[in-house]
């Protein structure tokens, strides 16, 4: 199974991508996370990244292309995966679809996190109060959500003709969300 779980940021996406991958006993893949890492080891990777991810801009896919082909042909992502917070725009769905085509894979599952704008805003601020990531920022909230509309929501309309876009309304309980996504799962 390869599951895409695509929502705004904030949308929670990897909450419930950690609870789906230890339930399905599959990797998660999350750029973001991987970009935050390269950053914190101070890699030329990282320090060409962090100028976009600090302004809430999406890191170029001449960055993020090769990072994605990677991450997918690691051994423990072979029979599926959690693909959190990629793809984000369409040059990286194309390379998703042709990296999973050439194993005779596809997505399998692809489950949009629905969340209004203003509760979207509001969990940001409550996570950047937790986590204290340096791209909470209000400015940078606005940019990534900004962003999410302009380069990331069209991918709806590119998976809707397979039909398995499945909508996951994202207001309720973490508990909620996971069990409306097993039953969606059919798990
Ligand atoms: P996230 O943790 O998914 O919200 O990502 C944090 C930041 O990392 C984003 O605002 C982007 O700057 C960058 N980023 C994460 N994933 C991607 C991606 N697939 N493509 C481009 N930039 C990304």
């Amino acid at each position: 199974m390869f599951i895409l779980l695509l929502g705004a940021p904030g949308s929670g996406k990897g909450t419930q991508g950690t609870i789906l991958a230890q339930r399905l006993g599959l990797p998660k893949i999350t750029t973001g996370d991987l970009l935050r890492a390269a950053v914190k080891a101070g890699t030329p990777l990282g320090r060409d990244a962090k100028k976009y991810m600090d302004k809430g801009q999406l890191v170029p896919d001449s960055v993020i292309l090769g990072l994605i082909k990677d991450e997918l042909a690691k051994p423990e992502a072979a029979q599926g995966a959690i693909l959190d917070g990629f793809p984000r725009n369409s040059a990286q769905a194309e390379l998703v679809d042709r990296t999973l085509a050439e194993r005779s894979h596809r997505l399998t599952h692809i489950l949009l996190l629905d969340v209004d704008g203003d509760e979207l805003v509001r969990r940001i601020q409550s996570r950047a109060g937790i986590e204290g990531r340096s791209d909470d920022t209000p400015e940078t909230i606005r940019t990534r959500l900004q962003v999410y509309q302009r380069d990331t929501a069209p991918l709806i309309a590119h998976y809707a003709p397979r039909g398995n876009v499945h909508r996951v309304p994202g207001t309720g309980s973490v508990e909620e969300i996971a069990t409306e996504i097993a039953r969606i799962l059919g798990q």
